[in-house]
């Protein structure tokens, strides 16, 4: 057999989000994503690596998210999801995500699929998990998905460098999304846009106080 033929398969390139515990979650970058079935009860099928913490969390949970990931990602999604283990670190505090019914989704998601384990099968290296689609949503964004073939081709590199920058300075590149929050009312921004600094004509939309009262949530 020659193991180069089965290179030429071709996949998307996926975050899975998982409940780890309380608060804390787990997640890998995975390929072997298929839907198998639509109607009103679409299904698809998730491989994953045995050896990685996902799989358990998988297994214990029997629920995950699955974050499509945009062809113009930040390399450093990649890196930080697929190059280094949920047993080391906690891998979602070092992207912006939001969380859906207690899972987690990246923020620069073009779509969000959450899926409920029904059957699962072992294989030598992997676990094909057969699922429900339970939930389907598109992104805040748009963009074409990324493949699994784009990223080997113009991807690999990059997402090593910014994975070599993130060891040396312990700081993720990604931009997390900054909060204000009204200090007269409790009121906290969170929205779409990433204000480093509110524009000048900001009022609170609770208690209608301007911009300068605001303060920045880091
Ligand atoms: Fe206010």
């Amino acid at each position: 057999m020659d193991n180069t033929a089965l290179w030429k398969l071709s996949y998307g390139l996926y975050v899975v989000g998982v409940k780890k515990e309380e608060g804390r979650f787990g997640g890998s970058v995975v390929d072997a994503v298929a839907q198998v079935s639509t109607g009103t009860q679409p299904a698809l099928i998730l491989s994953s690596m045995k050896n990685n913490l996902t799989n358990a969390l998988i297994k214990n949970t029997g629920e995950f998210t699955l974050s499509v990931l945009p062809v113009n990602v930040d390399p450093f999604v990649v890196a930080n999801f697929g190059f280094q283990s949920a047993r080391d670190v906690d891998k979602w505090a070092n992207v912006p995500y939001s969380l859906t019914d207690g899972l987690p989704v990246l923020d620069c998601a073009i779509a969000s699929i959450r899926c409920k384990v029904l059957e699962s099968k072992e294989f030598e290296t992997h676990t094909l998990f057969i699922c429900e689609i339970t939930d389907a949503q598109n992104g805040k964004t748009d963009a074409k998905p990324l493949l699994y073939a784009d990223y080997q081709l113009n991807m690999k590199a990059s997402a090593s460098e910014a994975f070599k920058k993130f060891k040396e300075t312990g700081k993720p590149p990604v931009e997390k999304k900054a909060q204000w929050r009204c200090p007269m009312c409790g009121y906290v921004y969170d929205g779409d846009i990433p204000f480093e600094e509110l524009p000048d004509d900001w009022a609170c939309p609770l208690c209608g106080v301007g911009k300068d009262t605001f303060e920045k949530i880091e």
